[in-house]
């Protein structure tokens, strides 16, 4: 899909204030610096629309991306920050929780991970909650292109079998840098529409 229209509709912490417009919707999850905002901004090709390497202590914010008034991306703050408090990390957490598990319009998460090393233990979290949940995700191995081809095939299947994949989510190796697996995670997110 090569897009044309992006806005970045709002910003929310409260479901009140999530759009109403009913288009499908795409989370992005990933821990901090994984290449989120790459992801974005490679997917719907701008420069710098999503903001890359966020410092912790910013607003803890939902940001909604409608493309092409067909569908959303729902930027979730990165996870793992060892520098925020407790407190934060609790609204942080209550937030992330209320839009995953009661947001009608969600059909699956986008979880970023590096695929130069296996999953942490905030990925494996996070994978574990999507799982229980019984929310569809889509496993984006991003940073392809810092990997020698020939130990991709190795790294996924650490990925794989790390996080305890399910058989129907997809694993997709992605680089932000080359473009690696555009056109494969479009094609997965459109069968999800
Ligand atoms: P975020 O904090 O998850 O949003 O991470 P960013 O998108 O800001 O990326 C963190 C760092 O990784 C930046 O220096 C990016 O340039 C770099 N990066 C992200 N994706 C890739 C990729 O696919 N390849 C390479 N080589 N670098 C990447």
């Amino acid at each position: 899909m090569k897009v044309h229209n992006v806005e970045m509709i709002m910003s929310a912490v409260r479901p009140e204030q999530y759009p109403d417009e009913g288009y499908p919707e795409f989370a992005l999850a990933g821990r901090s610096n994984v290449g989120k905002s790459s992801f974005i901004n490679r997917m719907i090709a701008r420069k710098s629309l999503a903001r890359t390497s966020s410092k912790p202590g910013k607003t803890q914010t939902l940001n909604f991306y409608k493309i092409e008034e067909q569908l959303f991306f729902v930027d979730v703050p990165g996870y793992g920050y060892a520098k925020v408090s407790k407190t934060e990390r609790e609204a942080w957490g209550k937030m992330i929780e209320e839009y995953l598990t009661t947001r009608e319009e969600l059909r699956a998460v986008i979880q970023i991970i590096d695929v130069r090393h296996p999953p942490t233990t905030d990925d494996r979290l996070m994978y574990d909650f999507l799982n229980h949940f019984e929310i569809p995700a889509i496993i984006i191995a991003t940073k392809a292109d810092k990997i020698p081809k020939g130990k991709v095939n190795k790294h996924l299947k650490i990925v794989r079998d790390q996080l305890n994949m399910r058989p129907d989510d997809p694993l997709i190796l992605f680089s932000s840098e080359k473009g690696t697996g555009m056109e494969e995670t479009w094609k997965e997110i459109k069968k999800r529409m």
